[in-house]
Formats: C-alpha cells, sequence, structure tokens
C-alpha cells in the first residue's frame, strides 16, 4: 500500500510544468502573469459533472463534484506540510505519521477497522508524503460514502496513535526505505539536496529505523503527537469530494463530516531559506550509480515560478529546448551518433522555493567521450533561444496543443482524480484546479525570458551519470557513490566556446488537427471484421460510450511467431523496435504536440499503434509505415546492442517485488527466454541480421488490424491501402499466432530460482485451481480484496515483515489460481514460504466462519466494479482487446465474469479457496529470488517441483492451452 510514494517521487521528477503556488506574486512586468479572475471552477467543455467550491466555519476549504454517472465516490484531504518540516531529531517524521493515521481512530479504535471497510465495500484507499504535502485519499462504492467519510475525517480529528503501533510501524517505514535505497533516482535526488547547504531539502526523507527512534531528547511517540498537533490544522487543509449524489447533498456530507476538524490557525509552513548560487551552482558532479547507464544532466536551478502558471514560460523553454525537429540539438547529436535521448524538462518546486530546469541526455559510447561537446552544443542553443527563439509563433503551436487537449479531456478514475484535486488545491486558486496545467492565457516574453536568463553557469550543475565515473564519497542512507568537483571560470568558459556542431531553431508543427469531426456509423452490437483478403483482416468498432469524441486507436499487428519461438528473432525484433524509436523521434514528438501517438511494440511480429485525434492519424500513419523498413547503419546497430544489454542487465537492479512479477510473466507465457542467452545472442548478430529480419518479417505474416473510435470505412480503406503499399506485394501469408499460456498440471509445481544483485528477498506464489472456466475466475475475483487486507493486517501491520505484500487471483487463460507476493528484508526465501504456508491454514479459519451476510457484502461490491461503465476510450477498449488478442471473438469475457460473480455462492467461494490454497494437489508456480542479504541461507522446497533451468526449454515441452 502507499505506492503512490513513488509515484509522486518519479512525477515530481519527470513531470515539470504543473504545479503552481498559490501566492499572487507582484511582477514589474508589463504583460501580466497573473491568471485572469475566474468567478468559478473553469471545466472542459466536456466535462458534465458539476462543481462547488465550499470553505467551511473552519477555514477548511472543499471542492465538490457531483458526477451522476459514477458507481463510486471519493475523497482525498492534502494537508500542507510534508518532508521538509519533519524535526531534524526524527527525519521522515511527516511521512512515518502518514503511516500511523490508518491505524485505528477514536471513533474506529481497530487498526485494520479502515482497510477492512474498505475492501468489504468495493473500496481502495491510499496516501502519500512529498516535500510540502502531506495527502490522503480513498474512494468507495456510493452507498457506503457516508461511513467511509465519517472514517475518514476521523484521521484528522482523534487519531490513536497507539504507542505499540507507534514501534510496530517503524518497520513498516524502514522496509519502505530498504525497497528504495538501491533506486538510483533516490540516490540521485538525495545528493542532489545534500548540496545545497543549509536548505532544508537537505534532509533524509523516507525515515528508517535508525532516524525514527527515541534518543535522549527526542522520544519517538511523543514527536509523533506533537508534529499532528503542530500541523494537523483545517487551514492548512484541503478537501476535494466526489460522488453521484448532489452539490446540496455533498456540502451537507462534507460539512456533517469536516466541519470539527479543529482549525488551530496556524501559519502556513513555507520554506523561504535563499541559495547561495556562489556556493550551490557551478559545479561538475560524477555519479555512480547502481544500473548501467550512460547519461548526462543539466540541471540549472531556477526561482520557482509557480503562480505563472497561466502564461507558462517553464513550458514554453522547455518546449524548444527538447524539441528534435531537424537542426535542433536532440536531432543533431542523434544523427551524429552521440545521444539517444534528448528530454527538457522543468519542475518549478522540486527543491520547493527552488526548482529546476533539466536537459537529460542518453548518451552512446561515441557521446561518452565528447560531453563537453554536447554541453557546449546545448550552451549555444540556448543562446539562440533566448536571441531569436522568443517568438509568438511557437506560443500559438503550444497554445493550441494544451487548447485541444482541454477541449477534450477525458474523465479518470475517481481516486486518481480527487487526489490530483486535493493536491492541486494547495497549489492554485480553488478555480483553477482542473485547468491550470492547459493554461496558456497570453504570450509573456518577459516571463519566458526570466527563465532563459536563469540558464547560466553560476546555476548549474552538471551531472555525469555512469558506472565508469572517478568517486571519493558515498552517500548516506542510498547506494550510490560520487565525487563533486568545483567548476573553475575557465572550466565554465570551456562549456561555453562555441561547439562544432550547428545548431537552430525548430520549424512549425504541421500535424496539429484542424478539424473535429465525428464520423457517422451504423450501430454495430459488437467488433467485426470490415475488410477481408488472403493475409489481412480488419476488424471495427466505434466507441459505444464516446461516440461525441474524435478519436480513435488503430492497431495493426504484422503477424509473425518467430519472435517469440526463436531467440535471434525475438532479439531482433528488439532491436527494430529500439531504433524505429529512435528514427521517429521527430515524428513522435510531433504527434504528440498534435494530440497523437505512435507506437511499435514487438511481440508476435511487429505491432504499430497510432491513436489520438483522427483528424491527422492518416498523414501520421503513413509516416509511420514508410518509416518501418530502413537502413541499418553498423555503428547504429551496435549502439542498440548495447542499450538493449544495458537494459537487461539494469532489470536487476529494480525492486525485487517488480523482478519478482517479471519473472512469473516470463515463466507462464511462452516467448520468453533466459537473460544470459538473450545477452549472448544478441553479442552474435549484425546490422545485415537486422536487414534481412526486417526484410523476412515483411515478406512472411498476415496481418491483423483493429479500427476503435472515430474511423468509418473510407479511412479504414485508406488505412489497409497505405498498409499494402508499405509491404511487398508478393508476401507470404502465414497462420495467426499467439503466445500461449502454460497449461496447469496438477501435482507438480514449477519453480523459478534466482539470485539478486539487491538485498531483499522477493516471493510469489500461486496455486492454479483444477478446472478452468469462469466459475473459478468469479470466485477469486470475488475473494481477492477480503484476502489482501487479511494478509496485509497479519503480514505487515502485525508482523513487520514487509512494506510491500498482497495477494492475487491470476489467470493464465482460462485458468484461475490464488497467490501471495511480498518483498521482505527480513525473511529468507525458505522461512518466508513458511509463514505462506502458515498463513494460508489461519486464513481459513477467518474464511470457514465467513458469514452470507459478509459474502453478499463482497459479491455485490464486486459486482458495482464490474458493472462500472467505461470512463474513457481506454477503459471502453482494453476488455475487447483482449478477447481479440486471444482470439475470443464472441466479445463476452467480461459479460461472462459478471454473470458467474452474479451465480456464486459462499460454498462456491468457500470451495474455490480449498480447492486452491488449500488443495496439495493443485498445480504450484512459485518465483523465489534471494536477495543479496540473504544469498546464504536456503531457497525453498514444494512437494513435486520442478525447478526450471532453462526458459526456452521449458517453454517448448510444456502443456500449453
Ligand atoms: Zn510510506
Amino acid at each position: 500500500m502507499k505506492k503512490l510514494f513513488l509515484a509522486s517521487a518519479i512525477s515530481a521528477a519527470l513531470f515539470a510544468a504543473g504545479c503552481a503556488q498559490t501566492d499572487t506574486s507582484t511582477n514589474a512586468n508589463s504583460i501580466s502573469t497573473a491568471p485572469v479572475a475566474a468567478d468559478q471552477v473553469i471545466k472542459s467543455p466536456n466535462d458534465q459533472r458539476q462543481y462547488r467550491t465550499v470553505t467551511l466555519e473552519n477555514q477548511l476549504q472543499i471542492l465538490l463534484v457531483s458526477d451522476p454517472d459514477t458507481e463510486k465516490s471519493a475523497a482525498s484531504l492534502s494537508v500542507d506540510v510534508g518532508l521538509l518540516h519533519d524535526p531534524m531529531t526524527q527525519q521522515g517524521m511527516a511521512h512515518y505519521l502518514e503511516h500511523m493515521l490508518f491505524l485505528g481512530t477514536e471513533k474506529y479504535p481497530d487498526t485494520n477497522g479502515y482497510s477492512e471497510f474498505m475492501s468489504s465495500n468495493g473500496g481502495s484507499q491510499n496516501a502519500y508524503t512529498w516535500l510540502d504535502i502531506t495527502n490522503y485519499m480513498f474512494k468507495v462504492n456510493n452507498d457506503a460514502y457516508d461511513e467511509g467519510l465519517d472514517r475518514f475525517s476521523d484521521f484528522f480529528k482523534a487519531p490513536m496513535l497507539y504507542p505499540e503501533y507507534v514501534d510496530k510501524e517503524r518497520n513498516a517505514v524502514n522496509a519502505e526505505w530498504s525497497m528504495r535505497r538501491e533506486m538510483d533516482f533516490f540516490g540521485q535526488f538525495k545528493l542532489g539536496r545534500a548540496l545545497l547547504g543549509e536548505h532544508p531539502a537537505n534532509r533524509f526523507l523516507i525515515g528508517n529505523l535508525e532516524t525514527l527512534s527515541d534518543k535522549e531528547n527526542s522520544k519517538l511517540h511523543e514527536e509523533t503527537v506533537k508534529f499532528y498537533n503542530q500541523y494537523y490544522s483545517a487551514n492548512i487543509m484541503k478537501v476535494a469530494m466526489l460522488s453521484n449524489r448532489s452539490l446540496d447533498e455533498m456540502e451537507a456530507l462534507a460539512r456533517k463530516h469536516f466541519a470539527s476538524v479543529e482549525n488551530d490557525n496556524i501559519e502556513n509552513p513555507e520554506v523561504d531559506e535563499q541559495l547561495n548560487f556562489a556556493d550551490v551552482g557551478g559545479k561538475l558532479i560524477h555519479y555512480v550509480p547502481n544500473e548501467d547507464v550512460k547519461q548526462l544532466k543539466l540541471e540549472f536551478l531556477i526561482a520557482n515560478n509557480q503562480d505563472q502558471f497561466a502564461v507558462k514560460p517553464n513550458r514554453y523553454v522547455t518546449y524548444l529546448l527538447g524539441s528534435e525537429m531537424p537542426g535542433t540539438p536532440a536531432a543533431t547529436l542523434k544523427e551524429a551518433g552521440l545521444i539517444s535521448s534528448l528530454n527538457a524538462s522543468a519542475s518549478p518546486d522540486f527543491y520547493e522555493n527552488y526548482g529546476v530546469l533539466s536537459i537529460d541526455f542518453e548518451l552512446t559510447d561515441a557521446g561518452m567521450e565528447q560531453r563537453e561537446e554536447i554541453v557546449r552544443v546545448m550552451m549555444d542553443y540556448i543562446k539562440q533561444v533566448k536571441s531569436e527563439g522568443v517568438d509568438e509563433k511557437y506560443s500559438k503551436e503550444i497554445r493550441t496543443s494544451l487548447q485541444n487537449r482541454f477541449r477534450f479531456l477525458e474523465k479518470g478514475d475517481e481516486f486518481s482524480y480527487v487526489s490530483s484535486l486535493a493536491e492541486a488545491m494547495q497549489n492554485y486558486p480553488a478555480e483553477y484546479v482542473i485547468s491550470a496545467p492547459y493554461e496558456f492565457q497570453r504570450f509573456n516574453p518577459d516571463a519566458i525570458n526570466n527563465v532563459l536568463d536563469q540558464l547560466t553557469p553560476e546555476r548549474l550543475r552538471i551531472w555525469y551519470i555512469s558506472q565508469q565515473e572517478p568517486s571519493d564519497s558515498e552517500l548516506k542512507f542510498y547506494d550510490g557513490k560520487y565525487k563533486v568537483v568545483e567548476l573553475s571560470e575557465q572550466q565554465l568558459q570551456q562549456y561555453q566556446q562555441p561547439a562544432d556542431y550547428a545548431v537552430s531553431l525548430p520549424k512549425v508543427n504541421e500535424l496539429l488537427p484542424e478539424s473535429f469531426a465525428i464520423r457517422d456509423n451504423a450501430s454495430f452490437a459488437k467488433p467485426k471484421i470490415v475488410t477481408q483478403e488472403p493475409g489481412l483482416e480488419v476488424w471495427q468498432y466505434p466507441s459505444q460510450k464516446f461516440a461525441d469524441q474524435p478519436r480513435g486507436i488503430l492497431t495493426v499487428n504484422i503477424n509473425n511467431e518467430a519472435p517469440i519461438t526463436d531467440i535471434k528473432s525475438h532479439v531482433l525484433a528488439a532491436l527494430w523496435r529500439d531504433l524505429y524509436s529512435l528514427n521517429t523521434s521527430a515524428l513522435d514528438t510531433e504527434a504528440s504536440i498534435a494530440g497523437m501517438n505512435l507506437s511499435l511494440a514487438n511481440g508476435v511480429g511487429m505491432t504499430l499503434t497510432v491513436s489520438g485525434f483522427t483528424d491527422k492519424q492518416p498523414e501520421l500513419l503513413n509516416r509511420a509505415l514508410s518509416a518501418l523498413a530502413f537502413n541499418v547503419e553498423p555503428r547504429s546497430f551496435k549502439q542498440a546492442v548495447d542499450r538493449y544489454i544495458r537494459a537487461i542487465n539494469n532489470k536487476g537492479q529494480q525492486f525485487p517485488l517488480y523482478q519478482s512479477f517479471d519473472a512469473y510473466g516470463s515463466l507462464i507465457r511462452e516467448g520468453s527466454f533466459a537473460e544470459d542467452e538473450l545477452i549472448k545472442t544478441a553479442q552474435s548478430l549484425s546490422a545485415a541480421d537486422l536487414e534481412q529480419f526486417m526484410s523476412a518479417l515483411l515478406s512472411n505474416n498476415t496481418i491483423r488490424a483493429f479500427a476503435f473510435g472515430n474511423y468509418n470505412q473510407p479511412d479504414i480503406d485508406k488505412a489497409v491501402a497505405q498498409v499494402k503499399t508499405n509491404l511487398p506485394d508478393d508476401r507470404n501469408i502465414t497462420d495467426y499466432r499467439y503466445a500461449k499460456f502454460y497449461k496447469p498440471q496438477q501435482q507438480s509445481a514449477i519453480v523459478l530460482r534466482k539470485d539478486l544483485d539487491v538485498a531483499d528477498v522477493g516471493l510469489v506464489e500461486v496455486h492454479m485451481h483444477p478446472e478452468p472456466g469462469f466459475a473459478p475466475q468469479a470466485a477469486g475475483t470475488v475473494l481477492q480484496s477480503h484476502f489482501r487486507t487479511a494478509a496485509f493486517d497479519t503480514l505487515r501491520t502485525e508482523e513487520q515483515l514487509a512494506y510491500a505484500v498482497g495477494t492475487f487471483a491470476p489467470t493464465l487463460d482460462r485458468y484461475t489460481g490464488l497467490g501471495l507476493y511480498i518483498q521482505t528484508p527480513v525473511k529468507n526465501v525458505a522461512d518466508m514460504h513458511e509463514r505462506f504456508n502458515r498463513f494460508k491454514q489461519e486464513y481459513w479459519q477467518q474464511l470457514k466462519n465467513m458469514s452470507v451476510d459478509k459474502f453478499e457484502q463482497l459479491k455485490s461490491s464486486t459486482l458495482i466494479t464490474l458493472n462500472e461503465p467505461p470512463k474513457n476510450l481506454n477503459e471502453e477498449v482494453a476488455p475487447i482487446l483482449s478477447d481479440w488478442a486471444l482470439q475470443r471473438f464472441d466479445f463476452d469475457s467480461k459479460q461472462a465474469l459478471i454473470q458467474a460473480v452474479e451465480a456464486l455462492t459462499l460454498e462456491q467461494l468457500k470451495a474455490f479457496y480449498q480447492a486452491t490454497l488449500l488443495n496439495p494437489e493443485a498445480a504450484r508456480i512459485s518465483v523465489q529470488l534471494r536477495g543479496e542479504k540473504f544469498a546464504e541461507q536456503p531457497f525453498a522446497d514444494i512437494p513435486n517441483m520442478t525447478v526450471i533451468e532453462s526458459l526456452s526449454d521449458f517453454h517448448q515441452t510444456m502443456p500449453k492451452q
């Protein structure tokens, strides 16, 4: 749970132009940077929901969203306090308190009560903590909203903060830290802050057993209570609520539950420490990461300008710096073979009152040799942007792009929506919480120049990131070595010398949509074939729910089984995809500005997908198809192989839990190969092999395409003609093929074992039900939330074995199972396996005694969730494409599951558990990843087990469905 902590970290790093501060700054510029006054919440014309803002007597500001169509209600509460406000004697406190609030309140004292309530009512809950925000959120079935709010709001009135759990929960935080400490993102973020001198951002964020502990003058429990009392005040909280009720009813609910949250009228805890650029800037940082990467990063420290969101200076600057158009640094350096990607982004509150504007390069080996030259190219280009680039024509392009996106803004999940609204309310005027990321009210050259003027050597930190860097220091609390070099005036000037490569500003975008016309389509009961010729089949289905949206998804599979049966073809397909995406990055960027996406995936053959606004899709498809086959330069081929091998090796640095699921996925379905064999194969290949493979695949295949959304027959005919033009006339037609699943065998266990380069253990254990069909799948679907809550309560809250622990009900094509997973820093594989085994029996005691009422509640909650209408095109098409890929042309899997859930009885639910986790005969799948910390300790033995030594041998011989 609380995995949003990570999500938040990554989004803070990657998604730049966004959040802003509410204070309206007084700017002396002639053109205002302030947003125009608005008297109500600005929403997309596409958004039928109603909004209202209310400020309660206790100064708590609440945003209400009424959506009569929703099946789920949700709420989120953010507090304007975070990691920067931790007491130095208890670092990690804000985050730790976030964990503690889930563990019981005066009115609902049971530590497990909240999660139990949520899982019984089709709900979910989470929270995250970042520099200056702690944000809590839940969603639940509509009929449970009142009680959900009652339980949730009690967090902010009377949490128990039990001393016993204060001590226990330290271990969950410690496990969370253990999970993240080896991640390079966190190490680099830590170092970036450590070099900020006395600034409050220079501290430990997550907390662990060492920092969160009793010390002579600082007792953990006392400090926890004190922190809560000091900062949890209604006047710095914001609430977003969404439900199917009317605004008046929601306002009544808001008052009922939040009016009594205490208001201490505290001062907004702002950070305003100033940086001394003479100390913190002008540095070269050598960083040695865990992953084998070759990166260069130019990090400029900029003043926080979030209050200028209405004129988007950061967006404007990064748009030009990151452009992939011909002549720009991205295009020029790629062409020269020095880089494989360039990304410019700004995060104006990255260090709270300071932000960063960052230019990130992925380098090739040749690029590693020429890092100074790359810096010079970028500095040259920045000069050009300053002198000629502040031009209204680019701002028109950016504005049109943002306006189009806002005009057709799609709905998302209620949970994420309230969460993002409650966060945005801390940053923007309430009227702008939805539209702020899309506002571009006027071209403001002064605001843009102000950002450009800060891109100076004294505010610059240059990062050289690779395993070959020199180092003289080690990070505390994180894995990472580094060396910091002060750049002298002379060295800085070196970087400013004219570059050897000439670069220029981009031309304007040609793909922006001009028409949003909607296609007229006859009614479709279900998807159907609209074009069929030998070796080519096109399916069509217009959206049933969003027929008024000018969008569509067109996917073209050039089907050929070689990449899943032959390791050489498998590797070549991956290299093809890599070089294709490098070759088409300019097209891809142009498309994405125009509200479209382009991707080429390797799987069973190659799959090209274009999506987004349909107006200019034919042009995009045409350009995408004509780029499909290309001459392969030996130099770029070698660079692609290098990236391929490093990506495989770097998988070993991921969270053990991710690695476990990755390994699980590779085991249960054909088409995967052992990593060392993939590497060996990649090393043996040449550019000529790839050219040969491309031509073989394009000459031997069957084409299957699916058009979902705003297309009509002429559109499809045009697409078909384009596809055919780009394929040889004398194609040899092959049979359609998809990757088959393992067919579970009674009395057998397949076990995948691996030693890791990271510390913790990752374990996934599944028992498959012996019978295929929707009845077992229905039982697994109904049971999993209850089972998960029990596992979380026992294995995390009570026993503190892990931060990440859970259960799932996986399907292997027609078969369903039940399983447990964990990443643990405290138990070895065999002991954890043993603990899982006992837990399977312990849970049976709970399940055996489940009442009919409880069962009916779980069942009706599951049905509400399954029957939720799709909220956007992607949600609508997902189950359809999944049936399509598995050749289930009745397209009724979802409906069949719903019917099976309706028919399910309590006895059948129990029988399902007995037939899986209690059944010694059940087919078992076990993934055992042994962390470095436990390398000397045993794996787990399972009756009837076969330890898989070679994935490809196993896939060749395994029984398939
Ligand atoms: Zn956490």
